[in-house]
């Protein structure tokens, strides 16, 4: 697959290109949070920054979305509301958030079920994927078999070398990209990839918490009934805000909102950390205190995702760590749990 390099003062054509003939997503900062949105010109893409607050899995996943509407008679008329197809490029996507979106995929395009509501907006999309720099001291991505400039999900990959970026084509789709908008790329020097590997190699070493995770679902197996739990709950207040935020989290509550004699049905992001989120009608609660929720966290991404779909429902980005109010860390969870 070919390398090629763009000049800084070149992007801002390059996108404009795109804007032509894609919707296009990108991260963007609005009331101070950094989120992926479509945009509209070129000036409202963020090219500084380190990773968005917001995943960008609410471009297939929003966090509110209308299902359906419904008109009540005799009988109930139901009109369908699937979201369009369109040609989209997500921009700037890092490569740990790119790997979550193949984890969602597991989920809602399994053989069993196949949502069309993540589906329609999901297909036909290119990954442009910006390699990560300058990971944060709460990045992880390399114990979960993920590095600052992985390639897997991704279309291209640009790698910041100062004033420009090498642009790798990693799929065919990338690679046709690449030639569409060859006016604006040149070709790649020695000097240009020797700098990208120095970029990639220096990324890596800025990782800092290594978990060897090889054998934690094994570990869970054993640890349902452990007292590990009562210990480790504590902290935590139920907020969510991890779950929220976390790219792979996937987990919907369905409401319907009723106006005398029509309706629409809504699914939006829910979370295990609740105690509404297993309540059952009898009153009874399957987990009714944190220490069950905070398990059940930690056992979804570790152990039951890895029994159903084969892989560890985590990609290290560590906003979990980042953004919790107690700063619950996840990393000392696991550090505990596999020593
Ligand atoms: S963000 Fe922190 S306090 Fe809130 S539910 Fe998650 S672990 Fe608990
Ligand atoms: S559990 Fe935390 S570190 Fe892992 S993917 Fe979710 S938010 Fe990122």
């Amino acid at each position: 697959m070919s390398e090629k390099v763009i000049q800084k003062n070149k992007m801002v054509d390059f996108l404009n290109e795109l804007l032509k003939a894609y919707k296009v997503f990108a991260p963007v900062k609005r009331d101070h949070i950094v989120s992926f949105d479509a945009i509209q010109s070129s000036g409202e893409m963020l090219l500084n920054y380190l990773n968005s607050r917001i995943p960008p899995k609410e471009i297939f996943f929003p966090r509110s979305e209308k299902m359906f509407e419904y008109i009540r008679d005799d009988l109930i008329e139901v009109k369908e509301v699937l979201p369009s197809e369109e040609r989209k490029v997500l921009f700037g996507i890092r490569p740990c958030d790119a790997k979550a979106i193949l984890l969602l995929d597991k989920v809602f395009d399994s053989p069993d079920y196949q949502d069309p509501y993540y589906l329609r907006k999901r297909k036909e999309t290119i990954f442009v994927g910006m390699g990560c720099d300058r990971p944060q001291s709460t990045c992880f991505c390399t114990s979960l078999g993920g590095a600052p400039f992985s390639e897997e999900g991704l279309d291209l990959l640009f790698t910041n070398i100062g004033d420009r970026f090498v642009v790798k084509g990693i799929t065919e789709e990338g690679e046709t990209l690449l030639e569409k908008y060859e006016q604006v790329f040149e070709r790649a020097k020695k000097s240009d990839l020797d700098d990208k590997l120095n970029v990639e190699k220096e990324a890596v070493n800025r990782i800092k918490s290594k978990i060897a995770l090889e054998k934690i679902e094994k570990r869970l197996d054993k640890m349902f009934e452990d007292s590990f739990w009562d210990r480790i709950y504590q902290k935590c207040l139920g907020c969510a805000v991890c779950t929220y935020l976390c790219p792979t989290c996937h987990c919907f509550d369905i409401t319907d909102e009723t106006m005398d004699t029509s309706g629409e049905r809504f699914r939006a992001w829910d979370s295990c950390q609740f105690a509404l989120f297993t309540l059952q009608a009898s009153g009874h609660n399957p987990r009714m205190s944190g220490k069950e929720r905070v398990r059940q966290r930690i056992m979804h991404k570790f152990n039951y995702f890895v029994k159903n779909y084969g892989e560890i429902a985590c990609v290290g980005c560590g906003r979990c760590i980042k953004n919790c109010p107690v700063n619950f860390d996840i990393r000392q969870i696991l550090l505990e749990l596999v020593s």
